[in-house]
């Protein structure tokens, strides 16, 4: 029998993380590692190091990184940019040292600038001024990009990267100051129906346009990359422009969106805009052609996604 191969999933608690690790454990040829904060301090490079030198893991999914909402960034931009920077130079520079065979770094198309051409083609990154509200974020991820690329341009490493849009589903924080759009407003919107509250604010103008991937799909799709073998992966990418998008590459203004959550919970009320509240991005829409390329794509629509979504809120609200 084949030896299995050795791999590490970092941030296996994560949203993406835990269902990367779910699907690798269906699969027989895997032996699947993965750690709690208290016995592997990814901010530790020392703790990083023995660890990674002490398992020789074939591969990594670098999930971990400090995540969160527009507002979340705007609260905790510190948080946002030490920890990301602190964990992805350690986990990288340690698979290096230890010689891991491939590593995938996870980002988000929050990298691309604020103003620019939709879709975002992965050569759009450094094009122009990236979004204030989550530039740290951005400034980290982008770092951490870099970071797989130098590796892989000085020592021949195979660091692959993918950019995300928002992602959503089991596992998501409902939490109102961290979470992301859709599970905010779920929370938001359920609460509004069963307080019977006739009006719901909802954050910014509507107006800003969002891509939305499934989080079992970008489990799924995250898997398949990996699986690509280097010399496909690596025609699609370039030494100074390594990264791919991932996605479906459909957009809904949050105003539609709002509408579409509030059917799937039967609220009645009216939702109105608040614009003290920030936009963020005006439009982030991926362009997905090298991720097609590899035959590769999500099968979740958004409204099976939401309702999905809604289920779990649900589940364990009354657990
Ligand atoms: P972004 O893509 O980094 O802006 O991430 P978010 O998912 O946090 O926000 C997406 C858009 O939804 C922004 O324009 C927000 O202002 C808007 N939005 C509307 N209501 C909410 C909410 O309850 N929570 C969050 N996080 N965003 C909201």
């Amino acid at each position: 029998m084949r030896k299995k191969l050795k791999v590490f999933v970092a941030g296996h608690k994560g949203m993406l993380g835990s269902a990367i690790l779910k699907k690798l454990k269906k699969k027989n040829i895997f032996k699947v590692f993965y750690e709690t904060k208290k016995n592997l301090n990814l901010l530790n490079q020392k703790q990083v190091d023995a660890y990674f030198l002490k398992n020789k893991f074939d591969i990594i999914y670098l999930c971990a990184a400090r995540v969160g909402g527009i507002w979340a960034n705007k609260i905790y931009p510190a948080n946002f940019i030490y920890e990301n920077l602190t964990i992805q130079t350690n986990v990288i520079n340690a698979a290096h040292k230890s010689k891991v065979g491939k590593l995938l770094f996870i980002g988000s198309t929050c990298i691309y600038p604020k103003i620019c051409r939709q879709p975002l083609k992965e050569e759009y990154l450094l094009s122009s001024k990236l979004e204030e509200s989550n530039e740290p974020y951005a400034i980290a991820k982008i770092a951490g990009i870099k970071l797989c690329e130098s590796f892989n341009r000085q020592y021949q490493t195979d660091f692959r990267s993918v950019m995300a849009p928002n992602m959503y589903g089991e596992g998501d924080s409902f939490d109102e100051e961290k979470s992301h759009v859709i599970s905010g407003l779920i929370g938001k919107i359920y609460n509004a129906k069963i307080n019977n509250l006739k009006t719901l604010s909802v954050w910014g103008t509507g107006k800003p346009i969002r891509e939305f991937l499934y989080v079992d799909d970008a489990a799924d799709i995250c898997v398949k990359i990996m699986n690509t073998r280097k010399e496909v992966f690596n025609k699609l990418v370039k030494p100074n422009l390594s990264h791919l998008n991932i996605g479906n590459g459909i957009g809904i203004s949050i105003k539609k969106l709002a509408l579409l959550i509030k059917n799937i919970i039967g609220y009645n009320g009216k939702i109105y805009f608040d614009t003290s509240y920030p936009d963020g991005h005006p439009k982030k829409v991926a362009n997905i052609r090298k991720q097609t390329t590899l035959g590769i794509k999500s099968k979740t629509s958004l409204e099976k996604g939401i309702k999905k979504t809604y289920h779990f809120y649900l589940k364990q609200k009354f657990k």
